[in-house]
Parts: structure tokens; sequence; C-alpha cells
């Protein structure tokens, strides 16, 4: 029997009674445990739809999903009841249906990610939808969201191949050749979890075979094995920046990367690396969360750790809705968060504690405050010079007298560089104006660059600009003689 699909049909623009004879006209070409699956992936196609696009191929790519995950998965009898299907194979649907209907323009991502992503100026990879790291104050987990379950205790999920991924990256208005910073497993997984490593390194291997010169970031609060180290230190096209996370949480916190075992296979880990100077590796000390993982020794911990990789970037945490309840049911004491709700809870207080202990450890390491930062480090240790910041994060502060974002906690030859980037060249800012599609004219000033057009710079575009120009980057707006100026600040 076909569910109801009316959300679905009308979303498609189909009338129900279409998309009902469609589907029903190939039921019979369906085992019965086919047919079970195509009636689970209807109902999670219809509570999921959630934008309008003429997809009249909505069922038969239903169909086509079916077979795929009804052949993934074999009926088994301990797994299945005669109308249910198991978690596992209830979570794989619904990571590659949501998939399916963001590819036919039926589904928008909450968060907006997709498989080729604009974040930050850089392009994020995410082939594989689910994680089951399971972090408390995940944005991402089904708790924040009704009908989709696919990501916490989920299972990680390929919905790309790698390949067609790539192919995807190289036709992105975004990509240039060697210059744009890519990510990988973003908001979506963690790449080095143990079902997701192997397409962690698909994707490089076929970076690598594309010769690409990118630099590639990879964010990970898993341990590496030997010879996952030893691999990552095997491609020579593009340099690899990873960012070793430990933030000394409480179980409760992060189910799978907490207690004295885990701690010392990622401190293994740093041993290894520094086996590999060309690999370059940070710690990423986030999220901190006062009352969860700030205490003087947790603190010590998490810094202690990152001493060994010479630079830790600091940071809050962002608030989910029901963070305390959910943090309550795992037996973690009530977080103290800002009473207005900001986009990162990181105060003062804290970060001057922070940085009272690393003084008074009399640590070495650098601590910023930002990823850009955490990467341009890496980049001018292995450059051995040092490069301004990825993003224009100190010539914003300087152009804007913003409260700084630059921690300065840098050496003096980074706090130079990061102070007065080169100026761009016309002929540059032109061809990436145009290879993004903004009808704009410029002028580019000695501390920022001013881009006047009559449609308002996007947040993507804004970041786009500055992170492959390393330079302030401002919006004007142009309305024939009268200049309204206006001005767009990341
Ligand atoms: S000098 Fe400031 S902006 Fe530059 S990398 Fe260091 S902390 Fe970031």
């Amino acid at each position: 029997m076909v569910p109801d699909a009316e959300r679905l049909a009308e979303h498609a623009g189909l009338s129900s009674e279409r998309l009902h004879q469609e589907l029903r006209a190939h039921l019979n070409d369906l085992s019965a445990y086919e047919q079970r699956v195509l009636a689970a992936a209807i109902d999670i196609a219809n509570g999921g739809v959630n934008v309008s696009a003429d997809a009249p191929d909505v069922a038969d790519e239903l169909i086509s999903l079916a077979r795929v995950v009804g052949a993934l998965h074999p009926p088994q009898a301990r797994h299945t009841t005669r109308t249910e299907l198991s978690t596992r194979v209830h979570r794989t649907l619904s990571a590659k249906t949501l998939h399916t209907m963001r590819e036919l323009g039926l589904y928008r991502d909450p968060d907006g990610v997709e498989p080729v992503w604009p974040h930050a100026g850089m392009l994020i990879l995410n082939p594989i939808l689910g994680c089951n790291f399971g972090c408390v104050y995940c944005f991402r987990a089904d708790e924040q969201r009704e009908s989709v379950d696919w990501f916490l205790s989920g299972r990680p999920t390929k919905v790309l191949e790698e390949d067609v991924l790539v192919d995807r990256l190289a036709r992105h208005p975004l990509f240039v050749p060697g210059t744009t910073q890519l990510g990988l497993h973003t908001a979506t997984t963690d790449p080095f979890l143990p079902q997701v490593r192997d397409s962690t390194f698909r994707i490089l291997e076929i970076l690598e075979r594309r010769g690409w010169t990118n630099d590639v970031m990879i964010i990970t609060k898993c341990y590496l094995r030997d010879q996952d180290i030893d691999r990552l230190a095997s491609f020579t096209s593009f340099r690899i920046l990873l960012f070793l996370t430990h933030n000394a949480a409480p179980e409760g916190m992060e189910k799978m990367g907490a207690g004295p075992e885990y701690l010392a296979r990622k401190q293994r880990t740093v041993a290894r690396l520094a086996r590999w100077p060309h690999l370059a590796a940070a710690h990423y000390y986030r999220p901190i969360v006062p009352g969860w993982n700030d205490s003087e020794d947790q603190i010590i911990e998490a810094l202690t750790f990152g001493e060994a990789l010479g630079a830790s970037v600091i940071g809050g945490l962002k608030e989910i809705p029901n963070l305390a309840e959910l943090g309550r049911r795992r037996g973690l004491s009530l977080p103290l968060l800002s009473s207005e709700r900001e986009e990162k809870y990181f105060p003062r207080e804290l970060v001057e504690r922070i940085l009272g202990i690393h003084g008074r450890l009399g640590l070495t390491s650098v601590i910023v405050g930002d990823q850009s930062c955490g990467l341009t480090v890496m980049l001018s240790r292995l450059n051995r010079s040092a490069v301004p910041n990825v993003e224009g994060l100190k010539a914003y502060d300087l152009a804007t007298g913003r409260e700084p974002r630059c921690m300065g906690c840098c050496s003096p030859e980074q706090l130079s560089a990061c102070a007065a980037p080169p100026v761009p060249t016309e002929d540059t800012v032109r061809s990436l104006l145009e290879r993004a599609g903004i009808k704009a004219d410029f002028d580019i000033k000695a501390d920022r660059l001013v881009v006047r057009s009559e449609e308002r710079l996007t947040e993507r575009d804004t970041e786009f600009l500055a992170a492959h120009l390393r330079y302030a980057v401002f919006w004007q707006q142009r309305k024939g003689d009268s200049m309204r100026a206006e001005r767009e600040v990341l």
C-alpha cells in the first residue's frame, strides 16, 4: 500500500492522484521488502519536503532509491517485522531520501549545507550524512528537528560517490584551482570516524590525481591510526591542514571521545605527526562550555594537549534551543550560558582564565580565537614566513574598528603580515568577480576592497572574495547618481 504523499505531490507540482498512480504502477516490480522500503521513503519524503520545485520524476527516483537501499541492506528476519524496518535501515534510508529530495530541489538542508558547500570562503566537501560521535551540543542532531532522524547515533551514510563530488567541485563557480581552500566532511560527519575514513582518503586520492594544489583542511575529533597518518603524509599535490580536537569534555558532553584511553590515542596521533613536518597540525580547543569543561583541571589538560601541536584555536559554543534539557538527560549540570542568545558564547572572563593558566604553566603554544587564525598559523609554519590571515580577519579589525577578533598573541611577524596584507591587483579582483558572476565595479583602497553593485553582495560572495584576496571586502550600493553607502562587514 502506498502511504499518503499529498504534501510531496503538491511541492513537486503533481496532483496527488498522479503521484499515487505512478508509484502504484511499479509496485508489482518490487519485492515485498522493497515495497516496505519504498513506503518508508515516501513517508520520509512527504514529511521532509520543504521546497517546491517541478519534479515530475520524483516517483521514479523514490522507486530506484527503494531498490538501492533494499540491495544495500537485504532483509533479515531478526531486523524486520512484517511492517517495520530496522533502525539501521531506516536511518540509511532517511539520509539517502533527503539527499535525493535535495537533488530534486524539494529539500533544503536547514543549515544550508550542501555536498559542495561554500563556507567561510572555502568549499567543504560533504558526501556523507550522519555522525555517531554523540555530542550533546550538536546543532545537527536528530533532537533538533522533527521527522529527520539521520544524524545523532546515526549511521554515517554515503549520499554521493566521491568522484561525482569532485566533478561537482571542478564545475563549482567559486572553485579556483590552486587557490580555494577545501575542507572535508564538515557539519555532516567526522572525517575519521571508522565508517567515514575510507571516504576521506578516497577524496584525497581523487584530488591528488587531479593535481590541484589547493590546501585541504581536515577537522576531526577522532584519533588517527599510525597508518592513517602515514597515508596522509604520502599526498604530494596539496598541503593538509589538520585540526585535532581536544576539549577535555566529559562523557555526557561527547560520548565517543571522553576518557583517558581515547586521550592517549589522540596523544599518540600527535606524537606520530611529529615524524612528518610537512603535515601541518593544530589543536582545536572547542567548544568550551562554562559549567561543563571549563574547570582548571580540564583547561590544563586541553592546553597541555595543544602545547605539543604549537597552536590552539579556542572558542565557545553555538547554543542549540534545548541544550540544558539534553545535558540534564545525560547527567550534566546546567551549562552557564548567556541570557541573551548569541551566535557563540565565549565570555571574556573565560578567555582571560585560559590565557592566565597558559601563562602560569609557561606554555609556548600560540592561542588564537578563530579557525582562520589556526589555518594561517599552520600555513605560515609550512611557508617558513608569515602569510596574512586567510580570511582577512585582522584587516577587517583595522578597517572597521570593531571589537578585535585577532587575539594578538601571535608572533610580531604574524601580526604584521595580518595587519598589512598585500593590496590585490585590479586583474585579480576582476577575474574573481567574473568567476563568481558578480556584476559590479570596485575600488581597491589601501585597507579594503569596495565592491559597488545594485544588488547587495551575499555573505557567500563576500567571504569568497575576502578569502581569495585575503583582504577586507565591503559593499556599497550603486543606485544611479546617488550613492547610498552601506557597508557589509564580515
Ligand atoms: S595575527 Fe591575529 S589575525 Fe593573524 S593569525 Fe594571528 S590571531 Fe589571527
